[in-house]
């Protein structure tokens, strides 16, 4: 039994602590919001993250710590490295903390991205389209700008005002056949577990549905670059690197040095889940089988809590609520797919896209 600091208390520390408590582990939850969604899985410390009395609290009731999500003070991870272990590793979080210095990074492993280039005025904007992206704190497409041409850079309230020096990337908007996905874990003896891949569709700029995918042509690609990001920085713990699939070939778009919203279906669609193998991977375990069972697919519910009780459940259908207020917008929770078949399963995927509402 180890006890489990986790960096942040949302769903993804609530998936995380289920797994870990599945396997005999204690976890502790430290997240600035008092009702953080993973608050009653073990002890819960509601403090800000620079607060020194919770470090100290913390540090005396962990024995490895991980984290969430990346938007976390760097100070932080680095003082709890000084008398903890910590995965995964700290420099790719640092790394991946900014989009600029993150896409740098990618492209000095030959893993192909976007043209990109710093925007620290709007007369830097020199290619159209465009997407401008905030370099910190963005998720769910929050703090992204899409301009088609010159023109409609007039067009957006504000803009001078927005674009600070050095808080923005320009990127050219490419125009993908797919969004792909790839999640794997690699554990302390760098052993190394890869999931099929998902094909993830987005709504407004936030990740709707997840299809997998278990013959698809890109895995090998998308595998050998999960690989060289992973070995580089003998990272332990689960990774994942969204893509864009143009013309066959990958490109990628972010990665995530931790569990990942488009590996959710492996709870029930595989047969050790993203979650599991992390904790596996960051307490010294050997990892688990990443195979995938029956055909999965997952629709996340979005801004409107999806009313179970107005529907009889479906064999093959599991539906997680993470316990948060409604807000548009907002994750709510996930719906998992489990088919027989692909038959069977795309008009279930239907079906549960109509409930999940985007307000
Ligand atoms: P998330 O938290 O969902 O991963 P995010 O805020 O980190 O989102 P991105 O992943 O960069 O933002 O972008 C969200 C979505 O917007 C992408 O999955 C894709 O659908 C679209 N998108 C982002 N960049 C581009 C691009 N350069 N060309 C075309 N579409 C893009
Ligand atoms: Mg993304």
């Amino acid at each position: 039994m180890m006890r489990i600091g986790i960096l942040g208390g949302g769903q993804l520390a609530l998936m995380l602590s289920e797994a870990a408590i599945k396997l005999g582990h204690e976890v502790v939850i430290w997240d600035p919001s008092a009702d953080a969604c993973a608050r009653d899985l073990g002890v819960f410390i509601n403090a800000p993250f620079l607060d020194q009395h919770a470090l100290s609290t913390f540090l005396q009731k962990v024995d490895v710590v991980t984290w969430e999500f990346e938007n976390l003070p760097v100070e932080l991870l680095c003082t709890i490295q000084k008398s903890c272990r910590v995965f995964p590793t700290v420099p790719l979080l640092q790394i991946k903390r900014d989009r600029f210095t993150e896409k740098q990074h990618l492209q000095s492993l030959d893993i192909p991205v976007a043209p990109f280039y710093p925007v620290n005025s709007i007369d830097d904007i020199h290619s159209f389209p465009v997407i401008l992206k905030c370099r910190y704190d963005g998720y769910d497409g929050k703090g992204q700008y899409r301009i088609q041409t010159k023109s409609d850079l007039d067009g957006i309230k504000d803009i001078k005002n927005i674009v600070i020096p050095g808080t923005f990337i320009a990127e050219s908007i490419i125009a993908f056949d797919h969004e792909v996905s790839i999640v794997g874990t690699r554990a302390q003896s760098g052993e190394q577990v890869t999931y099929d891949l998902s094909y993830n569709n987005h709504r407004n700029g936030i990740l709707h549905t997840v299809t997998v995918v278990s013959d698809s042509p890109y895995h090998s690609s998308a595998l050998s670059y999960l690989t060289r990001l992973m070995d580089y920085h003998d990272y332990v713990g689960t990774l994942a690197i969204e893509f864009f699939v143009v013309n066959g070939a990958l490109i990628a778009n972010e990665c995530a040095p931790r569990v990942h919203n488009t590996g959710h279906w492996t709870i029930e669609g595989a047969v050790v889940s993203q979650f599991e193998n992390h904790i596996r991977a960051i307490t010294g375990q050997p990892l688990g089988d990443t195979s995938t069972q029956g055909y999965p697919a997952m629709v996340n519910v979005i801004g409107q809590e999806y009313c179970h009780s107005q529907h009889t459940p479906q064999k093959g259908v599991y539906v997680h609520h993470y316990g948060k207020q409604e807000r548009p917008g907002r994750k709510l929770g996930h719906i998992t797919i489990v088919s027989p078949s692909a038959v069977c399963r795309d008009p279930l995927i239907k079906q549960y896209q109509e409930l999940s509402f985007v307000l």
